[in-house]
């Protein structure tokens, strides 16, 4: 596998020839249930909230996209830049049981799970070589969904994702020119007209964004300005429930709608070392904004928005919040 930049857009793409060429695993058990015997070399484990051996842990991914060994080694090609698929692949198992699924479990076993999230984020921003930690799942057939346990994933890149990229230079322009954060202001205006805004919960907001991308788009956000997730989760004990317990009711809510969705997590890159270039990597304190973003999938309208050229979504996010609000939660 090997990194190329497209020169354009100035995305980075993962490509190889290797990649379906090995046979699709059969193992008869689960490789990552508590007590599996074919489970991948664990790198970090929280402790367990009920007695069990551990509540989330964190496993080398079977087929990883990304290796650690080695520098980035990153060269042009004519004008084309390439570079060695270096980082980290990892699965984050969010639930030693096989249906604890983000949308059942218990709020102190959610907890945990954001806790570990953290925890990786912290540790792999202390090796110099990478740029952006990533933490996302893909559940459902249409979102891609890799393994059936309650599993998300993590990759570490010697780069910054291409949309986190747009976020952190509209954060910076924003500040700019107003001396605000604006996922701060988009905060204070949700909740002030309060028409998009799905739930408040103690430090934490579940609102639709104002022009989603797809239907039921959600963003959940601290209430709080604070640029890095792992930041926020380390230093504040307890932080985490909240979050635990409002990311179970708006799945919950979501999956009123549609089983299928990517989650994906937006924090700051590593700006412990110094970076060449960028001067947001100066300000980014100030003027970007973690938050998780869930992007449902509605299988029948799927093609209604293959083409990315310009977003559509049939539905209003006013609307997505009547009916998502509407939807029964348990607890
Ligand atoms: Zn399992
Ligand atoms: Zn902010
Ligand atoms: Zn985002």
């Amino acid at each position: 596998m090997e990194l190329r930049k497209d020169p354009i857009t100035r995305s980075w793409v993962i490509t190889g020839d290797d990649v379906s060429e090995k046979p699709p695993r059969t193992d008869p058990v689960c490789a990552f249930c508590a007590e599996s015997p074919v489970a991948p070399q664990v790198i970090s484990s929280m402790a367990s909230v009920d007695g069990g051996q551990w509540s989330a842990r964190s496993v080398v991914h079977p087929t990883p996209l990304y290796r650690i060994e080695g520098e980035p080694s990153r060269r042009a090609d004519g004008l084309y830049d390439r570079m060695r698929s270096l980082g980290a692949h990892e699965v984050l198992v969010e639930n030693p049981k096989h249906d604890g699924n983000l949308w059942s479990a218990s709020a102190a076993e959610i907890e945990q799970f954001l806790m570990l999230a953290a925890q990786r984020i912290h540790d792999l921003k202390r090796d110099h070589r990478l740029k952006y930690i990533s933490i996302f799942k893909n559940h459902g057939a249409h979102a891609g969904q890799e393994f059936e346990h309650p599993t998300s994933q993590l990759t570490a890149t010697t780069f910054v994702p291409r949309r986190v990229l747009y976020e952190l230079r509209a954060g910076r322009d924003y500040y700019q020119t107003k001396e605000r954060c604006v996922f701060c202001d988009i905060i204070v205006q949700e909740e002030r007209q309060n028409q998009r805004v799905l739930e408040v919960r103690g430090d934490y907001i579940a609102t639709c964004p104002y022009a989603p991308r797809v239907p039921y788009e959600t963003w959940i956000l601290p209430r709080t300005h604070e640029a890095a997730f792992e930041r926020f989760g380390l230093s504040r004990p307890g932080s985490m429930r909240d979050l635990g317990t409002l990311l179970r009711r708006t799945l919950q809510r979501i999956r009123t709608i549609t089983e299928d969705f990517h989650l994906v997590l937006h924090t700051s890159p590593n700006t412990l070392h110094r970076s060449e270039s960028l001067g947001y990597w100066k300000t980014i304190d100030e003027d970007y904004h973690w938050h998780i973003e869930i992007l449902p999938i509605i299988s029948a309208k799927a093609k209604s928005y293959t083409f990315k050229e310009v977003y559509y979504s049939p539905v209003t996010s006013e609307t997505a919040v009547k009916r998502l609000r509407e939807a029964a939660v348990e607890s």
